[in-house]
């Protein structure tokens, strides 16, 4: 029988190891921390009885993919839930915007914003499947719907300062600098509208849901029908090489490049090795978890409904923060991601008092502590914030990556979403999963398509290891 060994058990490594487990592959997946799940662990970080997110919170690319698809996880306890408003933008007077589902809601509070937001989001929206379809997978390979493809790229391409300029009043202007804030890149860089398009027509096609019960619950069901196939897991171990795993047919990584090129040592081809050791990681993030006593006063009526909060102020305010951070200044006013899944999923709180999940994007290796900018820059709009705070939980860049070895230096994206890698991550290759190494593979978010809890690079290395197993 075929065996394979993953090595970490984030969404990818869970996504490989049950790929490959459904197929016959004889599974050991061997976790490093105490607990599985990589980037989907949850916990009572501030006080009993509150679930806190510790990475990802909202999961708008997990919801309808390949991965899902061919895993009912929903049976395995995996419950999908969302907020009225899927993300919003204070700014300041109390005034703000909101991304609902439908893009015709959204667009009829944008004043003379309204058309231009629906004629770039409505086609989007509309065949967002095929366009997943070709770009939740690795881009070198014939599309197979080359028209969506081309209007998605078209926008992508743009830096997310031009493709602003189709807005004039600052609410729309602000809306899409959240969103373009995921990239952690200069807003005047090529292609740093990318992720912006996509998260944003996602928000309109799947809406921005959260696990019920907490991210914890997706690798929980994960692990369950891991365990119905007969695979084991092994937490606390930590892997060093290739020597310690024995000699199984398949090897899947769910770690950094570089960290892949020490495990696997010499056996790798030097050309792949020095091109995942050169591999560049992005800004990070400083995270701090509140809990606040009946939720936060946003004066933006909207913001108290929504399940994402994008704070920072004006698009030009954003711009200034995440180049600063790029360049490894941090700003004064940083950008800040406030996450309010209790919004969505009550049973996250404990009588009125609220779990909060808030990252600040700061320079790579930040070694300050942003906890009181964080705060400084939600109190702006929510005058009285400080006031209802009863604890607080703070991680700062170093303590992410202690936490999970594949942030290094706090980027919790694993890479910089630069041009080049946003497309060819880690390294232009017709397998960007294949390592050199018969049966050796990278899973790791480091691999198309990328960041997030979605589990595709897991599910797309194991099928490039199962066409190899099958010769
Ligand atoms: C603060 C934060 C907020 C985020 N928000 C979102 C969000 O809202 N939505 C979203 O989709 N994504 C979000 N993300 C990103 C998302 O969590 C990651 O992209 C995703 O978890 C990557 O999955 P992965 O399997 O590649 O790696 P990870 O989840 O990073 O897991 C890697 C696992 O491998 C283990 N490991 C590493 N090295 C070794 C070794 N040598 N031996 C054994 N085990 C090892 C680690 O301990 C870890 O458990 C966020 C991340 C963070 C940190």
């Amino acid at each position: 029988m075929t065996d394979a060994v993953v090595v970490g058990s984030g969404p990818n490594g869970l996504a490989a190891a049950l790929t490959l487990a459904s197929a016959g592959v004889q599974v050991t997946v061997l976790e490093a921390a105490d607990t599985i799940g990589g980037g989907t662990r949850s916990s009572a970080l501030t006080l009993p009885g509150l679930v806190h997110d510790e990475c990802s919170g909202f999961h708008p690319l997990a919801v309808d993919t390949p991965f899902s698809r061919a895993f009912d996880l929903s049976a395995h306890g995996l419950t999908w839930r969302w907020a009225d408003i899927e993300y919003s933008h204070p700014l300041d007077g109390g005034r703000g915007a909101a991304v609902r589902r439908s893009v015709e809601e959204t667009a009829g509070h944008l004043g003379v914003d309204a058309r231009r937001w629906r004629s770039l989001f409505e086609p989007l929206t509309r065949r967002f499947d095929d366009i997943a379809e070709d770009f939740l997978r690795p881009l070198l390979h014939v599309p197979a719907h080359p028209v969506e493809l081309a209007r998605f790229g078209a926008y992508s391409l743009l830096p997310a300062a031009v493709l602003a300029k189709r807005w004039s009043t600052p609410e729309a202007r602000a809306l899409f600098a959240g969103v373009a804030a995921h990239a952690f890149r200069p807003f005047t860089s090529p292609a740093s509208s990318a992720i912006g398009v996509a998260l944003a027509t996602a928000a309109h096609r799947y809406g921005w849901p959260v696990a019920e019960g907490g991210s914890a619950s997706i690798a929980r069901a994960v692990a369950d029908l891991l365990a119905a196939y007969g695979a084991k897991v092994e937490t606390g171990v930590t892997v060093g090489s290739l020597a310690e795993l024995g000699d199984p047919d398949v090897v899947m990584l769910d770690v950094a490049p570089a960290a892949a090129a020490r495990i696997v040592g010499d056996l790798m081809p030097r050309r792949i090795s020095r091109a995942l050791r050169r591999y560049r990681h992005g800004p990070g993030s400083f995270k701090v978890e509140f809990a606040v006593q009946g939720g936060v006063p946003w004066t933006h009526e909207e913001s108290r409904r929504a399940g994402t909060v994008h704070v920072g102020g004006t698009f030009e305010e954003i711009a200034a923060a995440e180049k600063d951070v790029v360049r490894g200044r941090m700003p004064e006013r940083p950008f800040v991601l406030v996450g309010q899944q209790y919004v969505a999923d009550p049973t996250r709180s404990r009588d009125d008092i609220h779990p909060l999940y808030t990252y600040a994007h700061v320079p790579a290796g930040y070694t300050g502590d942003a906890t009181a900018a964080i705060e400084a820059q939600i109190e702006r709009f929510a005058p009285g914030f400080r006031d209802r705070l009863l604890a607080r939980h703070v991680t700062s860049t170093s303590g992410l990556e202690m936490h999970n070895a594949n942030y290094v230096g706090g980027d919790v994206v694993t890479g910089a979403n630069d041009p080049l890698q946003l497309v060819f991550r880690p390294r232009l290759a017709l397998d960007p999963y294949a390592l050199g190494v018969d049966g050796v593979y990278l899973c790791s978010a480091a691999t198309p398509p990328g960041a997030g809890a979605h589990g595709l690079c897991g599910y797309n290395a194991a099928r490039s290891a199962l066409r190899w197993i099958a010769g």
